[in-house]
């Protein structure tokens, strides 16, 4: 599907079309132009010619039917995952990716180790949250949440990833609030400046996965450019002009930043108002062991003990490899 095409066929008809032609797609979310019958029978017949809305994707559900995966395939046949997951208090989160592929190479990431390729449009970005859209439709349900945390690096794609929040937020749209939003970054500062500044009330989530630099450095190579010092001061800046929470995701990887010493290093860290941990079990991706549950149980006792918000996330779609990490543009 290409929805770009639609800007430029609706260029030639009268201004209140667009809208019509927006809220068929995104609102009524038809899956064919012959149900937007508020358009005239002509435009119809040349939408579906020239801008047909079927998506080539391929679904794959979880064995126990709350994460499904989507790997659609784009106009220049590269492929990008997206995946749904269906929280039991009825939210409907949408995990979408901004890249095919990510340039950063964090070593214990799938997406980063299968290289870039290319930034996504806005629309297929986009498209992601639609396809799922029309997926849950059919099940009388709606998509209620999007984080940016599939592949690729969101904030390296800025332009593409502004446009998108501001055709999900739109209501003509998807009228998805900018609080249901999120944004996770491994660190990219000018990324969270801009943040700040033009989405103030979408979320922001920092992939922080080391109490220092040395560690940091060595699983994250971006921390070279951008290190946790740095990374940590424009936080900080974020709050102050925004007064949000910002959450710091930890993937506890076994033997290698899951020790009571590190996790008393990240107190010292991260106790301050408005900081909160989230706890990632570590996705297998060939090269690390996860930590034992045992192990993060003490390492988030450490931590909640001195007061610090810690969360746990409750790993998604493993056996269909559509957790964390686990999003690759290849077979
Ligand atoms: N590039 C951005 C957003 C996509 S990654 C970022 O890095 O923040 C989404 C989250 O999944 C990040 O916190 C990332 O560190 C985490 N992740 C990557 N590989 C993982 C793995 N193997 N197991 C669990 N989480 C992983
Ligand atoms: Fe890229 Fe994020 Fe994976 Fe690192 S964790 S390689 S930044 S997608």
């Amino acid at each position: 599907m290409d929805i770009e095409k639609l800007e430029k066929i609706a260029e030639s008809e009268p201004d209140f079309r667009m809208k019509q032609v927006k809220k068929a797609v995104f609102h009524d979310l038809i899956a064919d132009w012959i149900e937007a019958t508020t358009l005239p029978k002509s435009l119809r017949e040349r939408l579906e010619k020239e801008a047909p809305l079927e998506f080539s994707a391929e679904v794959f559900p979880s064995k126990d039917g709350r994460t499904v995966k989507a790997r659609i395939r784009l106009e220049d046949g590269l492929l990008v995952e997206t995946v749904l997951m269906k929280h039991t208090d009825k939210r409907n989160t949408i995990c979408v990716s901004s890249q095919v592929g990510c340039l950063l190479g964090c070593e214990f990431c799938k997406t980063g180790r299968g290289g870039f390729k290319r930034n996504l449009t806005a629309m297929e970005i986009v498209e992601q949250v639609l396809f799922f859209a029309r997926h849950l439709k059919d099940k009388d349900e709606k998509i209620t949440n999007v984080v940016f945390m599939g592949m690729g690096e969101p904030f390296l794609n800025w332009e593409n990833l502004k446009r998108a929040i501001e055709i999900l937020n739109d209501d003509n749209c998807f009228g998805i609030g900018a609080r249901k939003i999120s944004v996770s970054t491994s660190g990219i500062t000018e990324g969270i400046e801009k943040l700040a500044r033009e989405f103030p009330q979408v979320n922001l989530a920092i992939s922080l996965h080391a109490p220092d630099e040395k560690l940091r450095g060595k699983l994250m190579p971006v921390n070279k450019k951008y290190p946790l010092e740095k990374v940590l001061r424009a936080v900080d800046e974020y709050i102050k002009n925004t007064n949000r929470k910002v959450m710091f995701e930890y993937v506890m990887i076994k033997d290698v930043n899951d020790s009571e010493e590190q996790a008393k290093e990240l107190v010292k860290l991260l106790r301050r108002p408005l900081y909160m941990i989230n706890l990632i079990a570590y996705n297998p991706t060939g090269r690390f062991k996860a930590s034992p549950p045992e192990k993060i149980k003490k390492f988030k006792a450490i931590l909640e003990k001195a007061g610090i918000f810690t969360t746990q996330r409750y790993r998604f779609g493993n056996d269909i490899e559509a957790a964390c990490g686990q999003l690759a543009s290849q077979k």
